[in-house]
């Protein structure tokens, strides 16, 4: 990770310390980044009196409630839950954090209302191609393993804290241990060395990283690996081009009882098979089939879900959307989809030479 600019911390300080209402938000279909540096940088503020709100375009799966602690349950208003509350938080809010995107257009239904608020805007974000133009303040860093990790960067920085990692509330470093561990899929991937840092720091200052790996990986719920069979069984189609797919319908995940963030991890696991460069899963939902996506290092799922699925993300872990009646007519359409922009995407790959 590149070392902080001093003065864009100064400003932060400022804009802190004289916001009175101040709301994070976050992308939607809300991950263990997500989850965890919202909460983790709520309960700071909240440690340091602030009126400081989450507010989420819609709902966290089963297996991150444990970092939403009690002091911030009331603390967490959910747009799809409560759409009138959260837009009157945003209206009345003096200062504005998106976490872990690069824009408002990853909130969905809270774009406009983001876009529109006379609210002081922060980015805090570790993806590509920030969207400068909707804020005043942006902390912007790929080199870093996640949201979590620049979170815990920048607190570190502030007087409050001076590079103490004790003087973090220890819900805060639960929350960042948490999603730093998540979005590095438990340090098998985009571990920096400052990653290894914070862990350590995080670990000295007394974080219970046994008992997040168990919430995390040990409470699951025997459908989910039984679903898991199936798709690797039946689901999970390899093409001669060297990608993965799977296509998990409606009525399977009825069947399997596949709750919010229940298959998280299912598309990695293609890629411990030696030919496959990348891997899609396809998850069915309302109008649309979810996208996730992840790749080998030279094979790029960022520009496989720019290209073809109306998404983005990171070199290596992106996501989008399949949109029924726009991008196919519907459900049944998705696997002729998906072969044809697997074709098409290995055509217009560059060669490792071009890529040099
Ligand atoms: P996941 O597969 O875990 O949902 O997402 C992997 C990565 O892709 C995350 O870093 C996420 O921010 C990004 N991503 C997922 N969905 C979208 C999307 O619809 N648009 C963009 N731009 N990025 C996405
Ligand atoms: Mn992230």
């Amino acid at each position: 990770m590149k070392k902080l600019d001093c003065r864009k911390l100064d400003l932060l300080e400022k804009i802190l310390d004289s916001g009175e209402r101040l709301t994070l938000v976050t992308h939607t279909h809300p991950d263990g980044d997500a989850v965890g540096s919202t909460v983790g940088l709520l309960n700071y503020l909240i440690m340091n009196r602030k009126d400081a709100m989450v507010v989420y375009s819609d709902k966290i799966g089963e297996n991150l409630q444990f970092i939403i602690n009690k002091a911030v349950r009331n603390r967490v208003i959910n747009f799809c839950d409560a759409p009138e509350k959260a837009q009157e938080r945003i209206q009345s809010s003096d200062v504005v954090i998106l976490l872990d995107a690069n824009s408002f257009r990853r909130t969905a239904g809270l774009e406009e209302i983001l876009s529109n608020s006379a609210a002081k805007k922060i980015l805090i974000d570790h993806h590509l191609n920030p969207e400068e133009s909707q804020f005043d303040l942006i902390f912007s860093e790929t080199e870093t393993s996640s949201a979590c990790e620049y979170v815990f960067y920048i607190l570190m920085e502030l007087k409050e804290v001076s590079g103490e990692a004790k003087r973090l509330p220890s819900e805060t470093s639960r929350a960042l241990m948490t999603g730093m561990t998540t979005d590095t899929n438990n340090f098998a991937n985009s571990t920096f060395p400052s990653t290894l840092e914070m862990a350590s720091r995080l670990l000295e200052a007394g974080v219970d990283r046994d008992a997040i790996l168990s919430n995390l990986y040990n409470q699951y719920s025997e459908y989910r690996i039984r679903l898991m069979g199936t798709f690797l069984k039946d689901l999970m189609i390899l093409t001669a081009q060297g990608a993965a797919y799977a296509i998990l319908d409606k009525k399977t995940q009825n069947l399997y009882h596949m709750g919010i963030g229940d298959t998280e991890g299912f598309v990695n696991i293609p890629l411990s098979i030696s030919q496959v460069k990348i891997s899609i899963f396809l998850k069915e939902d309302d109008g649309h089939y979810r996208v996730s996506i992840r790749s080998k290092k030279g094979t790029s799922a960022n520009q496989m879900a720019t290209l073809f699925f109306n998404g983005g993300g990171h070199e290596c872990a992106a996501g989008g959307k399949l949109v029924f009646g726009k991008d196919i007519e519907g459900p049944s359409e998705a696997p002729i989809y998906i072969e044809n922009a697997i074709v098409r995407f290995f055509q217009k790959e560059p060669t490792q030479k071009e890529l040099q």
